[in-house]
């Protein structure tokens, strides 16, 4: 009794289980986990952008309002300076509005500076995150492209094994089929042990060598004793 065809045949079941279990690896999971962190990071970067945008027009405004400060500081010098105003109270009273301007321009100077700076430092560091971000799409698009093609190869070895289990299945005997299908639940789909070294290749026990010489007769299926298993010659 040749148990070839049924050896070709549960290998054939086991490269098919192997490749299910390949499709259906975290690593779909991953990459989409990974797109989430990518899109964060693209929603974190456009806050950012809006943020600098708003610093902006307040720089904007600041510069209005140093521009205004400046020519009224520079109208009541002129005042003063004019010869126009001979009352000391009123010349107090301009020297006075004098010193609370150039004070007000001084702090609005100093804000301008510091939010200068700051609106720099924030493109800068918005521009490197930005360089950082297309790496990282760079290197999603080819995790993305190269699980897809392997996806693929896999799928298509699937279809490829599919045909040849029906084919195999047809060139076993039925009843040897139903045997394997009956130990198969018990069992899985090692449901032939190879021999190997004179044991049992599914849980190594050693077979006695007259059940080993049986098996290598062919003429009976011999199972081992120990796990059940249908022994195979190969
Ligand atoms: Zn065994």
């Amino acid at each position: 009794m040749s148990l070839t065809a049924l050896w070709e045949l549960q290998n054939l079941y086991l490269e098919k289980v192997e490749l299910e279990q390949s499709l259906n690896t975290a690593e779909g999971k991953k990459l989409y986990g990974e797109k989430h962190q990518i899109l964060n990071h693209m929603a974190a970067l456009k806050q950012q952008e809006e943020k600098i945008t708003g610093e902006k027009s307040l720089l904007k405004k600041l510069e209005d309002k140093y521009a205004e400060l400046t020519v009224k500081y520079k109208s009541a010098e002129e005042h003063l300076y004019s010869g126009d105003v001979k009352n000391p109270k009123e010349l107090a009273g301009i020297e006075q509005q004098i010193e609370l301007l150039k004070k007000e321009l001084d702090s609005c100077e100093e804000e301008l500076l510091l939010l200068t700076e700051k609106v720099e430092e924030d493109t800068k560091k918005l521009e490197q995150e930005k360089k950082v971000l297309d790496k990282r799409k760079q290197d999603y698009k080819a995790k993305v492209n190269k699980y897809l093609s392997g996806k693929k190869q896999l799928e298509e070895r699937l279809k490829q094994i599919r045909q040849e289990i029906i084919n195999t299945e047809k060139t076993v005997s039925p009843e040897l089929l139903n045997l394997y299908n009956r130990k198969k639940q018990r069992l899985g789909f090692k449901v032939l042990s190879l021999v190997q070294k004179k044991t049992c290749s599914a849980c190594h026990m050693v077979i006695p060598s007259l059940i080993l010489k049986e098996v290598k007769q062919g003429n009976q299926l011999v199972t081992c004793e120990n796990c059940g298993r249908i022994l195979y010659w190969g």
